[in-house]
């Protein structure tokens, strides 16, 4: 229903253009042609140490129980050599190429075959067949969504196979840590190439491709913008939903699982993790409609950083609290405990109230009430590379008023709160809340001179009408 109503409104606001564009710039929203020297460092450097540092973080806890100085001043200090470290990581196993194998093919077929059933008795969730934006050169993408039905299924059986069937240890995950991390590795670089090859030869849409000349950059940002193998199966969904996101919630809990096994109780700082994270793992696939919406979707085009991120970077970056507590077990005070929870779920509430109320104002086309109250914006007007002109609206009521991307600053307030439950005795567990400041802050900065490329001037009304990016008064 309200996806027929959105496709009503979006037809009614759009029409081809007869004016000679003066706008050009902004016909070239989405995409990045010209690639700038600090660009291409960053991509360098990103496709360069990434892997090391993620190996680095996870080596790390793997000998020398998670202390990130230690092997850099065993390094520094020559009592140990690189060979010495790399000798006693775990090497590429058989058993965790079968698990991961297993693992991928078990999503693929989840997300391919099996249709969508969640929204048939689920109140309130959107999922089934949905469309995606307009992309630059104005196709509307269809989308299964399935996810969430995905995340259940895996987690039922997850939980049936350690209380009942007992085919395999929960805590199988974290057993072949290092193992898997070559697999995802292996998994990573070859979809990324795949993805490149796939965008010069045989595109599922050529007009939505991006060539900027640059191998470097075309490899690490990618050239296609939704690439699909067949109808259905769409590489950015796939890829930052089952091996990253589903895996996710397992993940903590293979962690959760060691602990019991090693010290014979989980820790409430481990129940703490598991808890907030999985309520981000549930949004997001209870919202996976509204994820079609968002810039990895709508704007990003698929490369090595989505490809290689979703594999690598997201299930083993993003899962460092729990395997820091498998080492480090950390029982909170009650009132540390609480108040850590309370943060937690306050930025679970701006992330989440902030994302709600673009996606209903969006959805409604601002008939709808944000705080009681008829929501204001300001109108704007962008053009596709055909010369079709589109209309659309920024509001500048609720969250929105407050700052642009208040839902960052909710998401950042959530991810200090999974650091602070690990305690400080070890910087390697707030990593996650240093990466997050730096990903948000750089998102804001691309996001916005991607609108205003793509809105002009009515960009620069807007960021008048609501001057701050995150912290109202402050940035
Ligand atoms: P947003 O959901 O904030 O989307 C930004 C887009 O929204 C803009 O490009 C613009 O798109 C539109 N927009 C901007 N301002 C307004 C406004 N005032 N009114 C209406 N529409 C507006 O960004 P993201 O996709 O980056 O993030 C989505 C969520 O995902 C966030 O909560 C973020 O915290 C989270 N996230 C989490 C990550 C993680 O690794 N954990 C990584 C990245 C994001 P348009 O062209 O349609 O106008």
């Amino acid at each position: 229903m309200a996806v027929h109503q959105e496709k009503k409104n979006s037809e009614e606001r759009k029409h081809k253009s007869t004016q000679n564009d003066t706008q050009t710039s902004q016909v070239q929203w989405g995409r990045a042609w010209e690639v700038d020297w600090f660009s291409l460092a960053s991509i360098l450097f990103l496709l360069m140490f990434a892997p090391l540092i993620v190996y680095y973080f996870i080596m790390s806890c793997d000998q020398y129980q998670c202390s990130l100085f230690e092997p850099l001043l065993d390094l520094l200090t020559g009592k140990k050599h690189l060979s010495d470290i790399w000798n006693k990581t775990p090497t590429l196993t058989y058993r965790a190429a079968g698990i991961y194998t297993l693992w991928v093919a078990f999503q693929v077929v989840l997300y391919v075959f099996v249709p969508d059933f969640c929204h048939k008795f689920l109140p309130g969730y959107v999922g089934g067949i949905q469309e995606g934006a307009v992309t630059p050169a104005g196709v509307v993408n269809k989308y299964e969504i399935n996810g969430l039905q995905a995340w259940i299924i895996t987690h039922v059986l997850w939980f049936a196979n350690a209380y009942y069937f007992h085919c395999f240890s929960p805590t199988i995950i974290f057993d072949n840590w290092i193992p898997l991390l070559w697999c995802a590795n292996i998994l990573g670089y070859a979809v990324s190439t795949f993805a490149m090859i796939k965008g010069y030869f045989f595109p599922t849409n050529a007009t939505d491709c991006k060539f900027t000349g640059n191998f470097f950059y075309d490899y690490m940002m990618g050239i296609e913008f939704n690439p699909r193998i067949g109808k259905w199966f769409d590489f950015k969904l796939f890829f930052n939903g089952r091996p990253g996101i589903v895996a996710w919630t397992l993940i903590n809990l293979s962690y959760a699982a060691k602990q019991q096994e090693l010290y014979g109780q989980v820790t409430n700082s481990m129940i703490l993790v598991n808890v907030l994270q999985g309520i981000y793992v549930l949004d997001f696939f209870w919202n996976e409609a509204w994820y079609l919406k968002t810039i990895d979707i709508c704007h990003d085009h698929f490369g090595w950083y989505l490809g290689w991120g979703d594999c690598v970077w997201l299930p083993y970056l993003y899962t460092l609290q729990g395997l820091y507590l498998v080492y480090h077990p950390v029982q909170l005070g009650t009132a540390n405990a609480i108040g850590i929870l309370v943060l937690g779920l306050i930025g679970y509430y701006i992330f989440r109230m902030t994302n709600h109320q673009k996606d209903l104002f969006r959805r409604t086309n601002g008939n709808c009430k944000i705080w009681g109250k008829k929501p204001e914006y300001i109108e704007c007007s962008y053009m596709s590379v055909d010369g079709t002109k589109y209309y659309s609206k920024l509001m500048t009521s609720g969250f929105w008023g407050w700052a642009r991307h208040f839902n960052y600053t909710g998401d950042l307030m959530g991810s200090l709160a999974y650091c602070l439950a690990c305690g400080f005795e070890h910087i390697l567990p707030h990593f996650y809340i240093v990466y997050m400041t730096i990903l948000l802050t750089h998102r804001c900065i691309r996001d916005e001179h991607r609108c205003f490329s793509k809105y002009g001037k009515d960009w620069k009304r807007y960021t008048a009408a609501v001057p701050y990016r995150l912290i109202p008064g402050i940035f």
